[in-house]
């Protein structure tokens, strides 16, 4: 936030000086882009900053140096989430699938070869990559998974069809998890591998790109596997242990969305701010309407509180291991997501008639943030995550 001096306390002077960097760029050529993005529905813009971030090193956060990543960690990618998020979450969407959801499970699990090939190519915006995991009959229960992948010699034989699938009709990878060892043998979450597919390969189908509530932009798509083959050079970690990849890719996806949510809520906080200033009724500024001015106090408490409880989040990730920071992680998640929406439907009500209509950006705002609480998991599974681990921490 602008003039915001307590952001001193949270970020170290490194941050700082890379949240400058990553705002102004954000501000200048997403900004740049957000029109054509939003009125067009177009995705080529996205494509276009990728490649323009992936040059200046803003998609390596999480990836190592040797394979062309930054090194920083993911404090820095959260700010990178936040800022983007700030100027059109479609993008943003499109970009934590593509570095993290499908980036994360190369970088940790992948082979040297695998690395080279999938990995290094997104981080330098070159390629898009995607992740497969929710299908038609399977969403918050991932475990219940109905797509199979058949050993055949050198190549599995994938069948199946993923839905909801962000960058999945444009995208060059897919990290896509099927059953190889179906019940009644194991148990799906024993029986379970991840793969990665090239979505040239025969057998690829874009289904269709849904036409969503907000997110212009964005194409999230339903795809089918039709006898895909894929080479077993090609199988992610250890055969059968997909579902414990997928897990591990869990909580950087949950940080992320917490930091998209305080962008979101920041694009819309500071709508809200100005308008609240300039809009005159009953001779004043509508700020001076107590009935305003504690809205505007509602939404910048959870804007600062979401983002203390992400970095704080981001930090544990780094500082006390994956399985450890599961419930903060997934609390940030949660209070975020929740917050942006608040926030964008506070923001709304302060502009009054001209926030329900698209002359302002506020009901696009709203229509953003509601996939947050959705979409990585939602409200409703994670708070059932959360009170295990509280439970489970206070020994009952
Ligand atoms: C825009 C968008 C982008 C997405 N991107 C991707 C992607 O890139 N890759 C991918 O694999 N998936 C993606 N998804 C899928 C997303 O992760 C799922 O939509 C989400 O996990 C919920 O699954 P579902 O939609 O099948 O809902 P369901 O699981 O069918 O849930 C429906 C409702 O029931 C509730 N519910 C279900 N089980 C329980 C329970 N045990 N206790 C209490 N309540 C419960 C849920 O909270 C929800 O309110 C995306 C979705 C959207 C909309």
């Amino acid at each position: 936030m602008s003039g915001d001096e307590s952001l001193k306390a949270l970020y170290s002077k490194e941050e700082l000086e890379f949240k400058t960097e990553i705002q102004a760029f954000a501000e200048e050529r997403i900004r740049a882009f957000d029109d054509e993005i939003e009125k067009m529905n177009s995705y080529e813009p996205i494509r276009i900053l990728m490649r323009e971030m992936g040059k200046k090193g803003f998609l390596g956060p999480l990836h190592p140096p040797e394979w062309g990543g930054t090194g920083q960690g993911i404090v820095a990618d959260c700010i990178v989430a936040e800022e983007c998020a700030r100027i059109n979450e479609a993008f943003e969407l499109s970009r934590i699938a593509n570095i993290s959801l499908f980036g994360m499970p190369i970088h940790r699990f992948g082979t040297d070869e695998q690395k080279e090939k999938y990995l290094t190519p997104i981080i330098k915006g070159e390629k898009i990559g995607c992740i497969g995991i929710t299908e038609p009959r399977v969403g918050s229960d991932t475990a219940g998974m109905e797509t199979r992948a058949v050993k055949d010699g050198d190549y599995y034989i994938i069948n199946g069809e993923k839905r909801f699938i962000t960058n999945g009709t444009e995208a060059d990878f897919m990290c896509c998890f099927a059953i190889t060892t179906p019940l009644p043998n194991v148990h799906p979450k024993k029986g379970m591998s991840a793969f990665i597919i090239d979505t040239k390969w025969k057998g690829y189908e874009r289904v269709k790109y849904y036409k969503l509530s907000g997110l212009r932009g964005a194409r999230v798509g339903h795809i089918r596997f039709n006898d895909l083959a894929v080479p077993k050079e090609n199988l992610l970690g250890p055969e059968n242990k997909g579902f414990s990849i997928l897990m591990d890719e869990l909580n950087s996806e949950r940080v992320g969305i917490a930091a998209q949510g305080v962008g979101i809520a920041r694009a819309a906080f500071e709508e809200a701010l100005k308008y609240s200033t300039e809009r005159i009724q009953f001779d004043q500024e509508i700020r001076y309407f107590e009935g305003v001015s504690f809205q505007i106090a509602d939404m910048a408490i959870r804007i600062e509180a979401g983002r203390a409880l992400t970095v704080q989040a981001a930090r544990a990730l780094n500082k006390i291991g994956n399985k450890a920071a599961t419930k903060i992680c997934t609390m940030a998640k949660v209070f975020t997501s929740e917050a942006a929406v608040y926030v964008a439907s506070r923001a709304m009500q302060v502009l009054g008639g001209i926030g329900y209509t698209s002359e302002k950006k506020s009901e696009r705002y709203l229509r953003d943030a509601k996939i947050l609480p959705i979409g990585g998991g939602t409200t409703e599974i994670l708070k059932y995550l959360i009170q295990r681990e509280v439970y489970r921490e206070h020994g009952y």
